[in-house]
């Protein structure tokens, strides 16, 4: 509980106004400082709890009741412990085996990454530093890995994504990957997937994000079809903290989708894909982005738009977790998308009961600021009544989100 909360103070402390290289220096201790057994508390820490998962869980359950005054026996039970690794599954080569070319700075200048720039690479960090385990996925700049970092940095287990820079400048994404860098190096919210670092070489971009054991939320909906009410509840309540965090940052994420929420191990949800965001303090912006299921009136419309893009995207994503489609979908006829979404015109499944109708309904509101604040739909009757209790934000503990709190309960 105190490694936790602890963490949290030491994270929210640290704000996304702040320089970047001072966060970089911030990932090494990070990284070191809660990876580490730590016998003089009750509970280990966040990072070494992962890491100790796999077949550890006698060893560890009794390295946790050992007394205080015991302490040779401790000293050797963490040493074993240390030992211990998580299986990170087998490296299939793709790193060497996939050749992008050199990429020289004058044919991308935005890539070039260095000190000149705002965003810096984090330093101390190259491949050799980590074990390289099983693919994660394939993305469209390059594939992801489950990573552990080696001695002497204590073991933490990360996802090391690779962008090929030769891809990344034939789809002109250079500049959106340098504002995704930035702005979600900055961000620490238990809902927000952490991007801890990066580092790059000729050919490759390296972004050291958290772990998301469990993978992807679109896979899941895929699997599923759709999701109960309590399962639904709980996300858009987490959804909605996230965003309230984002939005107070002066950040817009704009891209609200499930195939850019990734799920944590103890099933809490981490919003990722930083790729459309902005860091916009009191600016209307332009840009219509984000996908088309999910753009709101005012971007179809090509009108400016601000932070109630958000809003709108998480009444269509309460919608589609409930039935499994999103409203506006019209398969045959993009512009009938279009045209559906500018009219606010959508049909309620039978499958969403009126108090979910409800809330939808003040999200999917035609005039941005007539949407339901992020605060409301967190106190909405539909998303109290049905969200699972350990999710609830305990007011008593400022700094315990939601899903820290689901974690905390499990350990019990
Ligand atoms: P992306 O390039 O972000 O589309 O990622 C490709 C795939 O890698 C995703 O579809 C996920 O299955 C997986 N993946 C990406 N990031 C992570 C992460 N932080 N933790 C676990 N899996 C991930």
């Amino acid at each position: 509980m105190t490694a936790v909360s602890n963490l949290a103070q030491q994270l929210s402390a640290l704000e996304i106004t702040q320089k970047s290289d001072e966060s970089h220096a911030e990932v090494s201790r990070l990284l070191t400082k809660f990876a580490a057994p730590n016998p003089s508390k009750n509970k280990p820490p966040l990072p070494s709890k992962l890491a100790l998962k796999s077949s550890t869980s006698s060893l560890k359950s009794s390295f946790l009741n050992s007394s205080q005054s015991n302490t040779k026996v401790l000293k050797a039970k963490e040493a074993a412990l240390s030992q211990k690794k998580v299986d990170i599954g087998t490296y299939d080569g793709g790193l060497e085996a996939d050749d992008h070319g050199h990429v020289s700075v004058e044919e991308a200048p935005d890539l070039a990454l260095d000190s000149s720039k705002t965003a810096n690479p984090t330093p101390n960090w190259s491949l050799h530093n980590f074990d390289i385990g099983r693919p994660l996925g394939k993305g469209k700049y390059g594939r992801v890995y489950m990573v552990r970092t080696k001695p002497p940095t204590h073991q933490y287990i990360l996802a090391l994504k690779t962008l090929y820079k030769a891809e990344l400048i034939k789809e002109n994404y250079e500049r959106q990957l340098r504002r995704e860098i930035e702005i979600q190096m900055n961000l620490r919210h238990p809902n927000v997937l952490r991007l801890y670092g990066y580092f790059h070489d000729s050919q490759r971009v390296f972004l050291m994000l958290e772990f998301a054991g469990k993978g992807e939320l679109y896979k899941q909906l895929i699997k599923l079809g759709s999701f109960s009410e309590r399962r639904s509840a709980g996300y858009v309540y987490q959804m909605a903290d996230a965003l309230s965090y984002l939005h107070s940052k002066h950040v817009i994420h704009r891209d609200i989708k499930p195939e850019n929420i990734l799920i944590g191990l103890n099933g809490e949800l981490k919003l990722a894909d930083f790729g459309w965001s902005v860091h916009a303090p009191g600016n209307k912006r332009k840009t219509v982005c984000g996908t088309l299921d999910y753009l709101p009136p005012e971007m179809v419309l090509r009108q400016s738009h601000g932070k109630w893009v958000d809003h709108w995207a998480l009444g269509v994503l309460m919608y589609e977790f409930l039935c499994g489609k999103p409203p506006f979908e019209d398969l045959e006829d993009r512009n009938g998308t279009m045209r559906r979404i500018s009219r606010v015109e959508y049909t309620f499944s039978s499958k969403i009961p009126p108090e979910a109708r409800d809330l939808i309904a003040k999200l999917l509101v035609l005039i941005p600021q007539n949407r339901l604040p992020l605060t409301d739909v967190m106190v909405h009757p539909w998303v109290v009544n049905n969200m699972p209790r350990s999710c609830r934000k305990d007011e008593s503990q400022p700094g315990t989100s939601s899903s820290e709190k689901v974690k905390e309960e499990k350990g019990r």
